[in-house]
């Protein structure tokens, strides 16, 4: 396989995730294409995590492929040949979690900047400013100083969103980022996603905002016990479900 501006930039074939005995991830095939939003949607323990871990090797998978860029994903740190490890592939992949993950003792600037600087050797002048350009798109530029207990959540979550952006990533994952969120910060997150989505970022999401998945995701998946269950557009999947569980599901959300 050869790797095309035109192809996917993340591709999956066949995944399954087991811990122990328990199958999480029973047989994903799924493509993901450079500059579109996948949501992914599904009943609490259908496996969406387990799944979007996998995509950087957070997750290891128990059998199965994922390729980057055509480059087949390897279980290693450095890559090789023509594969790729996952050193290189969470530099292209960047990760936002429901819980903020943020560094305590870091400053909102320090957070932002530690991966840049640290990881990718990156002249601190430089990330300082990328950092401060980033700040001001998820509306923070005057809590550059500040420490992250002093922050809402909803402002947590936003200096998370912008420390992975400091990594440029080609790809990112977000999952379940609004679910720990008051109910009035849920918006302000929703809309940096949305500022990103209308930029041509190219993302998975796993959400339970069906209206804000329906309206900016360009095709939405519906996990049920490890597999897809349905996949297409926002339109067929969350206006138009095809099957009783999709439509059940939909419905505690009505
Ligand atoms: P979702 O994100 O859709 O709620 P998860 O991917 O978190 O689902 O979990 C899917 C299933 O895998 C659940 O039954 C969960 O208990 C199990 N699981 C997830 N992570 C682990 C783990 N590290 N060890 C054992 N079981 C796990
Ligand atoms: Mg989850």
């Amino acid at each position: 396989m050869h790797p095309t501006a035109a192809g996917p930039i993340l591709t999956v074939r066949g995944l399954e995730k087991s811990y122990n005995k328990l199958r999480v991830i029973k047989g994903v095939d799924l493509d993901l294409h450079r500059g579109e939003v996948l949501a992914i949607i599904g009943p609490s323990g259908s496996g969406k995590s387990t799944l979007i871990r996998c995509l950087n090797l957070l997750e290891i998978p128990t059998a199965g492929e994922i390729a980057y860029e055509g480059r087949r994903v390897e279980n290693r740190f450095k890559s090789r040949g023509g594969n790729i490890g996952c050193g290189e592939l969470r530099r292209h992949v960047g990760m936002v979690f429901q819980h903020f993950n943020l560094f305590p003792h870091k400053t909102v600037l320090q957070n932002i900047c530690e991966g840049p600087v640290a990881v990718l050797k990156e002249p601190r002048e430089a990330v300082e400013e990328r950092a401060m350009e980033l700040l001001g798109k998820v509306g923070l530029l005057d809590k550059r100083d500040a420490y992250p207990n002093h922050l809402s959540g909803g402002q947590k979550q936003r200096v998370a969103i912008a420390r992975a952006l400091a990594m440029r990533p080609d790809v990112l994952l977000l999952d379940e980022v609004t679910s720990a969120l008051d109910p009035e910060l849920v918006g302000e997150v929703l809309q940096v996603i949305r500022l990103l989505a209308n930029d041509g970022m190219t993302m998975a999401i796993v959400t339970h905002e069906m209206s804000f998945a329906a309206d900016v995701a360009d095709r939405v998946a519906f996990i049920d016990g490890g597999q897809i269950a349905e996949l297409g557009t926002a339109d067929s999947v969350i206006r138009n479900p095809a099957s009783e569980r999709l439509k059940s599901f939909l419905s505690r959300f009505n």
